[in-house]
């Protein structure tokens, strides 16, 4: 078998443990003679896999129970018109924080449904910070409060949560769910796509508490309705079964190692061994604050670009993979998310520092 180091920002690099028992069980799950994908989503096989897949998530997350969990699809950019949708409550306004390429869309699609207030932005700073809290507009009267918990392009992270008093804290966590313990309780809505350090592009799981529900807006699709797919167990209609199975065997994987606290310790340790070759010479550089660096999404720049597609076909030669940055931003990015191995940051870091000795 043949495997690389795969640093895609998503769909991105999976637990080769999970991928091994899904192959495993792939023709015949547990002596059903039925493979995962072809079971009934209301049958008992299938109901014992979601709901397994369920607990596991509330015990990772600890998540109270005035909060529901939905598995639903469309992605992380269907919940940006669907937040304001179903949480709008009457309201017309909402305030966004804008920290990069994920919330400048969030913003835009948005704004077809209430009146977004942008209550502070980075903007001006080339989106490489997180704007200073004591400086957001923040409204008393918005909708919710949303930001991008941690942005998968510029790799600016929220390494706090922000106090939003009695207006419901929503985050698009996508790209660092279950990267650290968190305090659901401080956030009214969190949504992620699965891709990054869940499973499979196709699910998508909504964290959001209760009393927050029963007020979408009429013209809601019934798919797309919170309250209405909590009341079904996210089973209004045929869920992404397959994507869901999998999410589920991720979640015993990061329980596996030790729960959400031994996957930061791994991923602090990882993201350091980048950060600090970053910052040890000129060759290299990070662009973002040094406080807000993401742990998932590491963007870097080599000082002489004339030499990126060099790098890069250097990386390929060695089984790094996907290493280019998003075109929006240039230079590089190395996502590690929780199933990159600490191995693959340690053979980016040698490699950098071969590339730098010849070059350099
Ligand atoms: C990947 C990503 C998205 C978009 O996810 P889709 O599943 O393509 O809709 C949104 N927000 C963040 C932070 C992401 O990383």
């Amino acid at each position: 078998m043949n495997r690389v180091f795969n640093f895609s920002a998503g769909p991105a690099v999976l637990p080769l443990e999970v991928l091994q028992q899904a192959a495993e069980e792939m023709c015949d799950w547990q002596g059903t003679g039925m493979s995962v994908m072809e079971m009934s989503h209301r049958g008992p096989q299938f109901i014992s896999i979601y709901e397994r897949a369920v607990a596991d998530l509330r015990k990772l997350l600890s998540i109270p129970d005035d909060y529901e969990v939905l598995f639903l699809q469309g992605g992380a950019t269907a919940q940006n018109a669907l937040v304001p949708m179903n949480l709008l409550r009457g309201l017309t306004t909402a305030d966004y924080v804008n920290t990069g390429a994920w919330s400048s869309k969030s913003i835009r699609e948005a704004g077809k449904y209430c009146q977004v207030k942008v209550a502070a932005s980075s903007e001006a700073q080339g989106f490489t910070c997180i704007p200073d809290v004591a400086d957001w507009q923040l409204d008393p009267k918005a909708a919710y409060v949303h930001i991008c918990s941690n942005e998968t392009i510029g790799g600016v992270e929220y390494h706090f949560v922000p106090d939003t008093g009695d207006v419901p804290l929503v985050a698009d966590m996508s790209s660092n769910i279950l990267s650290r313990p968190i305090d659901v309780s401080r956030f009214g809505l969190i949504y992620a796509g699965a891709q990054k350090n869940i499973g499979p592009a196709g699910v998508t799981i909504i964290i959001v508490r209760k009393d927050l529900l029963e007020h979408a807006m009429p013209s809601t699709p019934s798919v797309f309705n919170y309250q209405l797919q909590a009341e079904k167990d996210s089973m209004l209609n045929t869920p992404s079964s397959y994507g869901i199975y999998i999410a589920g065997l991720v979640f015993q994987w990061i329980d596996r190692q030790g729960g959400l606290a031994a996957m930061e310790t791994r991923n602090r340790e990882k993201a350091a061994i980048l950060y600090d070759y970053l910052d040890r010479g000129e060759f290299f550089s990070s662009p973002v604050a040094i406080s807000d660096r993401s742990l998932m999404n590491v963007p870097f720049r080599l000082r002489d670009e004339s030499l990126n597609q060099q790098f890069l076909d250097g990386a390929q030669e060695r089984d790094m993979l996907q290493l280019k940055g998003h075109r929006s931003v240039g230079g590089m990015r190395a996502s590690i998310y929780n199933a990159m191995p600490r191995a693959g940051v340690e053979a980016l870091a040698a490699y950098m520092a071969d590339f730098e000795q010849q070059h350099g």
